[in-house]
């Protein structure tokens, strides 16, 4: 059975990067070698490398100024490293608390500086984004998370400030094109919208960075990935060989224009059927709704058949859907690679619910 996979993360990829990324581990372009067998200094890899860093630079149509490095560790880990690379002793740092991810950033800077939190939708369980704020002009920077995971909600628009933003870009990078001068660093997590886990994107500004004086360990310093083009250690070969092969497919169809199209298409049938079928309601504010990941429960009245819409969706292959437990309810993950036919699934098993609901 064709499987349906709506799952928050690690999330689909196209399956000819799965082909592509199996074949490699077998023999890794007629070398005789595996890819996990293989220096990460072989010309092999290093051309891998370079393709992976080119193809995130004419994606996201970055200047010269802006570097992309992978490095390894998850987002979470940058939730620490920014603080550590930007934000000056005796400065602040301004964050907006717009769900889960942003709340774990804001606990990891609290620890390195002053932390200015100055927005929250925490108190209404981040069901919407917040927008009447002032950001502090002598803030190093603004921390957002353009796309809130758990939540379901989405930066529509990059608030308009002179103050760097620092974007948590983990489950939306690369499926709208970015207006990138806003930007002072960006970074994402690999297992969302661009490859497997195991490495994490990071985009950052190079003036940005050498203005602080803590010591900062090499490893978590940016400017030796920057410097080392990558490859200071040995860095997680088989995800970025992955992602490559990910943001090739990307360009192939289109580049991330292509990928906001399907992406608006995908969240426009979802959020319609839940907006029309009497069964269901969205969980977010309608102008702050997610086009990754949509959030929905069932109302009053249907919640017993919470588990029989469990099942009738794993009836049809639709794999992923259980909303994340500070959530409740559902939760439909539409990633770059998640074709709109799944969509079309899914929206038909909420109208047999509705049809057969007793
Ligand atoms: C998943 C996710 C994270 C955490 O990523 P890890 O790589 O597991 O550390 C951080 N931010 C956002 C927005 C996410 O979706």
């Amino acid at each position: 059975m064709k499987i349906h996979n709506f799952s928050a993360g690690p999330s689909i990829l196209p399956a000819e990067v799965f082909q592509e990324a199996s074949q490699a581990v077998i023999d890794f372009n007629n070398t005789g070698l595996s890819l996990l067998e293989m220096s990460h200094r072989s010309k092999e890899f290093d051309a891998v490398l370079k393709e992976a860093l080119q193809l995130v630079a004419e994606l996201l149509h970055l200047p010269e100024n802006y570097k992309p490095i992978f490095v390894s560790g998850g987002a979470s880990t940058q939730f620490a490293l920014v603080p550590m690379n930007l934000l000056k002793e005796d400065g602040k740092a301004a964050y907006l608390n717009t769900g889960t991810w942003s709340d774990k950033a804001i606990k990891e800077a609290k620890a390195l500086g002053n932390v200015d939190v100055i927005a929250s939708s925490k108190e209404d369980n981040y069901t919407h984004i917040p927008k009447n704020y002032q950001v502090p002009k002598d803030a190093s920077y603004l921390h957002l998370t353009t796309n809130n995971t758990v939540f379901g909600t989405q930066f529509r628009k990059i608030p308009a400030t002179s103050v760097p933003i620092v974007a948590d870009m983990s489950s939306d990078i690369f499926s709208y094109d970015l207006d990138i001068d806003k930007f002072g660093l960006i970074y994402a997590g690999a297992q969302k919208n661009m490859g497997p886990a195991g490495t994490t994107l990071v985009i950052v500004r190079e003036d940005l960075l050498g203005k602080v004086d803590r010591h900062i360990p090499s490893m978590f310093d940016y400017r030796t990935h920057i410097k080392k083009n990558s490859a200071f250690n040995t860095p997680p070969v088989f995800p970025i060989y992955v992602s490559m092969l990910n943001l090739r497919w990307v360009k192939k169809t289109g580049g991330v224009k292509a990928m906001e199209k399907r992406s608006i298409r995908r969240s426009e049938l979802i959020y319609g059927e839940i907006d029309r079928n009497p069964l269901f309601h969205g969980t977010t504010a309608k102008e702050d709704r997610s086009r990754m990941n949509a959030t929905f429960v069932l109302n009053k009245d249907y919640e017993s058949l919470e588990n029989d819409f469990l099942e009738v969706c794993k009836n049809a292959g639709i794999s992923g859907i259980k909303g994340h437990r500070s959530v409740g309810g559902f939760r439909a993950s539409m990633y770059n690679a998640l074709p709109l036919e799944s969509v079309e699934v899914l929206v038909d098993v909420m109208r047999d619910l509705e049809a057969n609901k007793g």
